[in-house]
């Protein structure tokens, strides 16, 4: 056991070396001896060298297909199933972690981008050294397979009789790889960096390998004609930090895990418990004796370091100097170490977590940086096989506003060819040159914004919307009876999950509304709806929400529970509450995601003039999603916001039945969209938003649109009515245009009248809180009856607080 504390700096630096590489001094020339041979005469020596190292003839290089289809009946199902098993998970993982495309406007007009292009040819080493090694097969071949690489090369040294282990070919067949080498060592290195008459060159080359394949993979990458590697390499490596609560026999495990690699590899125990450390040594001589590669194991323990250190926060520390492979924290509070880990290839946390299902097939890759280049290095990954592109476009508007920095940087370097190449179409557009942006248009433009991690989610799949067809339902865990209460007037089969989008519903409202089906998404009122959107599109203290206050509280409240950045462009009181659209565009360039326009507006019940809706929307194009709010539009004459959705992606509509149908009681709203944004935000919903005695009622309520259209009729001939009463009340300061089913009106004292009509039995909202609405009440427009009511409790309310009652008395 060493003691930390007690080391030199030097001896400190000197415990953490890893063993030098055998030392062959002649490895070097040898290996480019080798590599000019393949470059010289391809297969022959390729097979020549073969013959020499591997002791086989091989006729073909390559697996022909008998061997591929051959190798399904040599492996035993339990092993090929936990061979697909491991497959899916590395793939969901792996797939998980791909680096996207990124577009952003970083001045108006001036559109950057990033995108993902694969490598074209790859080649994957698969050693066999002592064993033939399936899980590098598939580390490798499905990333690749992801990055969707044109073509992949696989070569694994040939076995005794002169075929590539069935193992190995059935991972390849998994990845979708058809080219499969039978070449080991400096041969296939050699071979898939610069090509031979069978073997296709490759761009990059990866995997593992002894010091042989690391030199030639090193001599490949230094020549021009030769091709990129993954990572520099070294032999494996595994550091645990175990304290007091590990158990030893798994630690001893663990070590030994590692050291059945290679007799270099190196494994390094650290704990701030002396007793566990003896024990774990004890474990470990007694374990080596059970080892069937006890000879191996024992040559790399001999290189093993048992360090006591006086806390584990120094164990870190020791760790992030080594930079280890493979770093195990078997601690008992694990996870609150890893914010203070700089340097290693892949983490274990936790006692229960075993290196070796990182190895096989928890999901992660196992070919990892080792020997210390931890400290700059990944392991494979998809962005390993990927290049990422930058493309940069400028409009008219772009070149405009960044092309006279862009000559003053050039001229400032000395480099005046550079500032003309900029200069000559800035004269080209000329100074009063149409500047007009153009952004682009289509649904991918809109999908773009979504937060990148929800592009292509996959939501909650449940039972309904697996088999919603069929005549015995046994897959929802339900009750096969519906309940003892006389149900039906609920709708039937209360007992059964509802359709996740009622389609008798989602029909109805597609007729009304005049949409395809595919362009609705219902939800449990439009509040749930807005929740979704901000949750669809906003990052946490990254992306913005515009709203225009005045306005409905649930847009802020939402981007605050999401923790967006709310963007306020108040409305403009002087012009009886008109949006800033000026202030509203400018706004958009800041990363703004959602744009609220609520037309007609609560609680000001103004609308918003089509052209500048349009106008907006346009400037909002491939930056933003403008949501308009419709939830009182047919209230209004204005134009239905749908019909815009057809030229911009980027348009959301709102609509409710809790307002003018009279079903607030049902929670039904609705999102009109692009059907592809549909079908995303349906991916981030739970199941079953519409319960079916919602579904039932709602299509109820629906049944007569005729007598629906005559109450909506009453209620804005009510509207006109209180108005008009309320205008020519002293009392009441100003009315404000109302295209919605309530008015809302400025008294003197905003908080005395709604006390003074409250203690008269009728309820209105307080809005004076409301930016530029102090002193306002909203009034919803009730029935004649209750209207009457009101007017009558409000000119009592005015006057007990010795208002003249009407204007002519005053
Ligand atoms: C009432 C209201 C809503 C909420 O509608 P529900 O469908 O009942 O959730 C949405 N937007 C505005 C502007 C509203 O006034």
């Amino acid at each position: 056991m060493i003691v930390w504390n007690d080391l030199s700096a030097a001896a400190r630096v000197e415990i953490l070396q890893r063993p030098a590489a055998t030392a062959y001094p002649e490895r070097g020339a040898d290996v480019a001896r080798l590599i000019a041979q393949i470059r010289a005469d391809g297969d022959a020596s390729a097979r020549a060298l073969t013959r020499r190292f591997d002791g086989v003839e091989i006729g073909d290089l390559c697996v022909s297909t008998e061997e591929f289809d051959a190798c399904d009946a040599q492996l035993p199902e339990a092993l090929k199933a936990a061979m697909r098993a491991a497959f899916a998970r590395i793939k969901a993982f792996h797939g998980a972690c791909a680096p996207t495309a990124v577009a952003l406007e970083t001045a108006p007009g001036v559109l950057c981008e990033r995108i993902v292009v694969a490598i074209d040819r790859v080649g994957l080493y698969v050693p066999a050294g002592s064993a033939p090694l399936p899980s590098t097969a598939l580390m490798l071949g499905v990333p690749a397979m992801l990055a969707g690489c044109k073509q992949i090369v696989l070569c694994s040294p040939p076995d005794a009789s002169g075929s590539v282990h069935p193992t190995v070919l059935y991972a390849a067949k998994l990845c979708g790889i058809e080219t499969v080498v039978k070449l080991g060592g400096v041969q296939a290195i050699a071979a898939m960096a610069f090509g031979t008459q069978t073997v296709p060159k490759c761009d990059k080359i990866f995997g593992p390998g002894n010091a042989w394949v690391t030199e030639a993979k090193q001599q490949v990458s230094l020549s021009a004609d030769g091709a990129a590697i993954d990572m520099p390499a070294g032999p494996s490596e595994v550091l645990v930090i175990a304290d007091r609560f590990a158990n030893a026999e798994i630690v001893a495990a663990d070590l030994l895990s590692q050291a059945e690699h290679g007799p270099d590899s190196q494994v390094i125990l650290l704990s701030d418990d002396a007793h566990l450390i003896a024990q774990v040594q004890a474990a470990v001589a007694r374990q080596l004796l059970t080892l069937e590669r006890a000879d191996v194991a024992t040559q790399s323990i001999a290189n093993s370091r048992f360090i006591w250190v006086d806390t584990i926060e120094t164990a870190l520390a020791v760790s992030n100097q080594y930079a280890p492979e493979h770093l195990l924290l078997n601690l008992q509070h694990a996870r609150q170490y890893l914010s203070q880990i700089r340097n290693a290839g892949s983490i274990f946390l936790g006692p229960l977590t075993p290196e070796s299902t990182g190895d096989y097939n928890a999901g992660t890759n196992h070919v990892l940086p080792t020997y210390g280049h931890a400290r700059a290095y990944s392991g494979v990954s998809v962005a390993s096989f990927i290049k990422l592109i930058t493309v940069q476009t400028l409009s008219a508007e772009g070149l405009a506003a960044i092309g006279p920095e862009a000559v003053t940087l050039a001229r400032a370097e000395g480099l005046e060819a550079h500032a003309l190449a900029v200069q000559k179409r800035l004269d080209l557009i000329g100074a009063d040159a149409p500047v007009e942006p153009v952004r682009p248009s289509t649904v991918a433009s809109v999908l773009s914004l979504v937060r990148p991690d929800f592009l292509g989610f996959k939501g909650y799949s449940s039972a309904r919307m697996e088999a919603s067809t069929g005549a015995t339902f046994l897959n929802a865990n339900e009750s096969p009876w519906p309940p003892f209460v006389d149900s039906s007037a609920a709708g039937n089969a209360l007992n059964r999950y509802p359709a996740p989008q009622p389609p008798q519903l989602l029909q109805r409202l597609a007729e009304i509304y005049a949409v395809p089906s595919d362009m609705l998404l219902i939800g449990r009122g439009s509040d749930e709806l807005i929740d979704l959107l901000t949750r669809a599109f906003c990052r946490a203290g990254v992306d913005r929400v515009l709203t225009m206050p005045p306005t409905f509280g649930m847009y802020k409240v939402c981007a605050n529970v999401q923790g967006a950045i709310v963007l306020e462009v108040p409305l403009l009181p002087e012009q009886n509450f008109a949006p800033d659209w000026q202030a509203a565009t400018r706004g958009l360039a800041a990363g703004v995601k959602l744009a609220y326009v609520c037309t007609p507006n609560n609680p000001t019940g103004g609308v918003v003039q089509r052209s500048d809706l349009v106008a907006f929307i346009k400037a909002a194009l491939g930056r933003a999603v403008v949501v308009v709010d419709e939830a009182y539009i047919e209230f209004s004459d204005a134009p239905p916001a749908p019909d815009l959705i057809a030229e911009f992606p980027n348009v959301v509509v709102l609509r409710t039945l809790s307002k003018a149908y009279g079903l607030a009681g049902a929670r039904v709203g609705c999102a009109i969209a692009r059907p592809e944004l549909i079908a995303l935000l349906r991916t981030l919903m739970a199941p079953y938003p519409v319960a079916s005695p919602v579904a039932t009622a709602a299509l109820h309520g629906l049944a007569d649109l005729a007598q629906i259209a005559a109450r909506i009729g009453i209620l804005k001939s009510e509207r006109v009515r209180l108005a008009l009463a309320l205008s020519s009340l002293a009392g009441v300061v100003k009315v404000w245009p109302s295209a919605a089913n309530f008015l809302t009106f400025e008294v003197a004292d905003a908080k005395t009248t709604y006390r003074a009509l409250a203690a008269l039995g009728v309820v209105l909202r307080d809005v004076s809180h409301y930016p530029g609405l102090a002193q306002n009440l909203r009034v919803s427009v009730g029935t004649p009856v209750e209207n009457d009511q009101f007017l009558k409790a409000l000119v009592e309310a005015l006057a007990s607080f010795s208002l003249p009652a009407s204007k002519e008395a005053a």
